[in-house]
């Protein structure tokens, strides 16, 4: 229901749960949030009920990241406990999704992943999101023997604008990771949802990126002065930043310490269009 996410100098904690409490008047039923790049890499706490819940929880165990994404979640598939608030993590527990909308389709992916060996652990919609990433990653490899798309599998063909891109980052210097970006996966991803979506995602291994899509629901991009923002709608960050981006339906965008660029679900570059907001919520 509500997304705050957060890249830059500040303390990102306090950022994404005042943004949070700042969307509250939209309802929700529990929250959560994860942050990265701190001294125990991703940190994840969330609770059920009301913010004060999750901020007694960070009190009791706190948590500190360079970057984040928080989540007040309206519950549509599985009940408000702990285990199903967002943030979602993959199989991995590398990189976690916080989502509004609903994934139509997720019962048909839920068993296609469930297949390939996947494990889910909340009843939600929104945990297929972060698998589906992982799968596009884990499908990254194989899917390009010798730089050529195999036809297996279910990506294949459907990106040609960046095969380049998979093929020639191939792996990371410690050879731990599959080939290719946050984004491309994401891209990957999203496109194999039916339904409506505004996520936001971070990986323990892209330090400082966020990536967020939309297909549906709002999101919005604020550009601030060497830190960038992402929210479910405008009052969640107003008042660190007047510079926004709407995101349309079918554009990605990627925040990092440096900037924000965007592109379609494609990876196709697309403009960035920043409007001055100048009322007060
Ligand atoms: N469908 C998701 C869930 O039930 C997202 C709900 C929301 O938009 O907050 O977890």
């Amino acid at each position: 229901c509500g997304i705050v996410g957060y890249i830059g100098p500040q303390s990102v904690v306090p950022v994404i749960i005042e943004g949070l409490r700042r969307l509250e008047y939209r309802g929700y039923d529990s929250a959560g949030i994860a942050v990265a790049g701190g001294p125990n890499g991703l940190e994840l706490r969330r609770a059920p009920g009301k913010l004060r819940n999750l901020e007694t929880v960070i009190h009791d165990s706190p948590i500190d990241g360079t970057f984040g994404i928080g989540h007040t979640r309206w519950a549509t598939h599985g009940r408000p406990t702990e285990e199903n608030a967002h943030p979602h993590r993959d199989g991995s527990g590398t990189l976690v999704v916080v989502h509004n909308g609903i994934v139509e389709n997720y019962l048909a992916l839920k068993k296609e992943l469930i297949a390939k060996g996947h494990k889910f652990v909340s009843e939600t919609d929104t945990e297929i999101i972060a698998h589906l990433i992982q799968d596009a990653f884990e499908g990254g490899r194989p899917q390009y023997i010798d730089g050529r798309p195999q036809s297996d599998s279910p990506y294949a063909g459907t990106d040609s604008a960046n095969e380049s891109e998979a093929v020639v980052t191939a792996l990371n210097p410690d050879g731990s990771r599959p080939a290719m970006s946050l984004e491309e996966a994401v891209r990957r991803a999203v496109k194999r949802i039916t339904g409506a979506f505004a996520i936001g995602v971070l990986s323990a291994l892209e330090p400082n990126k966020l990536v967020a899509a939309r297909m549906g629901p709002p999101a919005v991009i604020g550009i601030g002065d060497g830190e960038f923002f992402l929210a479910s709608d405008v009052p969640g960050i107003l008042h660190h930043t007047r510079n926004i981006h709407f995101l349309a339906d079918g554009e990605l965008a990627i925040l990092t310490k440096e900037g924000v660029s965007l592109t379609d679900f494609q990876g196709a570059a697309l403009p960035l269009k920043v409007q001055r907001i100048t009322w007060d919520p």
